[in-house]
């Protein structure tokens, strides 16, 4: 009943805003509406319909803190300005940032080393110390808390491969290139220089469901999907969705999350779109 009452107060205000701005500070506890992609929708009379009234809040709607600072991400790690031509290559000029697009279109500088690599307190599916523990720090804290909510739906996830050196990249895909031939190799593993794994933002995690395996059957499995689903709430994506080789230039890969912080990671995921796209608009 209450929310009802606020959903017809929402609505006086938003007749009341569009009608004569002059007594809109009459509504000033309500957050004010959005201007991006919102209609309001009408009923026949002309009237709003309380019901289709677009809320903000709980139920998916953005409010002005948002938006503004969806839009400032992506023109500040728009995918246009942060490249520079260096001997025929494109590199990024924001390896550091939390938003770097790194593919086969863009390398990072040679020999970029995160400089804040730690460990983050989760399962692996190995036990020995290796690089590949590693994180950005602000990456590390949110896999902890993706893991721990995992835990609390009784999902079982193992982190497998995190950050990779320009060393072991090469020496990777080299292994590829000798037993597979280079075009398959260019399609499931990336050239030293444009892996995402050296920017210490990207781990590959899977389950002992499916033996911590990295294959698509992990997106099959019930903690692929639990992670498709909630990943964002950490503030991570699917980097490779499926259907997105054309774009990302990977086959799909539910294994592979790559950290962009809440606010893009959510974008991301309602949108159903990918990294590449969402800082290309
Ligand atoms: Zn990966």
């Amino acid at each position: 009943m209450k929310q009802h009452k606020q959903r017809r107060l929402a609505a006086v205000c938003m007749i009341v805003a569009l009608g004569a701005t002059l007594l809109i500070s009459g509504c000033s506890n309500e957050p004010a509406p959005t201007t991006e992609g919102q209609k309001t929708p009408q009923t026949g009379s002309g009237q709003v319909d309380p019901a289709l009234t677009p809320q903000t809040g709980e139920d998916g709607s953005k409010g002005d803190e948002q938006v503004d600072k969806l839009a400032s991400v992506k023109s500040e790690a728009a995918m246009a300005t942060t490249t520079e031509e260096h001997n025929g290559k494109s590199v990024v000029t924001n390896p550091e940032s939390i938003y770097v697009v790194v593919n086969k279109q863009r390398s990072l500088p040679d020999g970029y080393e995160p400089t804040d690599l730690v460990e983050p307190n989760v399962k692996f599916s190995f036990s020995e110390a290796h690089e590949k523990r590693h994180m950005r720090k602000e990456a590390a804290a949110a896999l902890e808390q993706l893991f721990a909510s995992a835990n609390e739906s009784g999902i079982e996830l193992n982190a497998v491969s995190g950050y990779r050196s320009f060393k072991r990249q090469q020496s990777l895909f080299s292994h590829y290139v000798d037993t597979q031939g280079q075009e398959y190799a260019s399609r499931v593993s990336a050239v030293p220089g444009t892996s995402e794994h050296q920017t210490g933002l990207s781990i590959d995690v899977s389950s002992p469901s499916v033996s911590n395996e990295l294959e698509q059957v992990f997106g099959d499995s019930k903690e692929g999907k639990w992670l498709a689903e909630h990943a964002h709430e950490a503030g991570f994506i699917i980097r490779y969705p499926e259907d997105g080789e054309a774009v990302t230039g990977y086959m799909y890969e539910p294994w592979h999350i790559r950290y962009v912080g809440v606010e893009a990671a959510t974008a991301i995921y309602e949108q159903k779109t990918t990294l590449e796209q969402f800082l290309s608009e």
